[in-house]
């Protein structure tokens, strides 16, 4: 295989990834990033307690189920609100696809 479908192997690869994270989001792009930044302000004021209490006062506000919205999130590796910037990490990549 020459360096050139290797590339092209690995960037189908990469897209296929972001667009399985895309498709598993429980609700749109615009909703995850208020979700982020909420928790990032959150954050800014108050240490995380290493559970998802700000996530869930974010869902209430939202009205978005809470139970659907952390099983994301740790169904992507996170297991608190602080964690949750991995996925937003991850989300910010996947957006790229796009
Ligand atoms: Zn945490």
């Amino acid at each position: 295989m020459g360096g050139r479908d290797r590339r092209e192997l690995k960037r189908a690869v990469r897209d296929a990834e972001r667009l399985r994270f895309v498709e598993r989001m429980p609700f749109s792009s615009a909703m995850a990033t208020n979700l982020f930044e909420a928790l990032n302000a959150a954050l800014g004021a108050q240490a995380c307690r290493h559970n998802f209490v700000l996530t869930g006062r974010w869902c209430e506000s939202q009205s978005v189920n809470v139970a659907t919205v952390i099983a994301w999130l740790r169904s992507e590796g996170a297991g608190c609100d602080c964690e949750a910037f991995n996925v937003e990490e991850r989300f910010t990549d996947a957006m790229k696809a796009f």
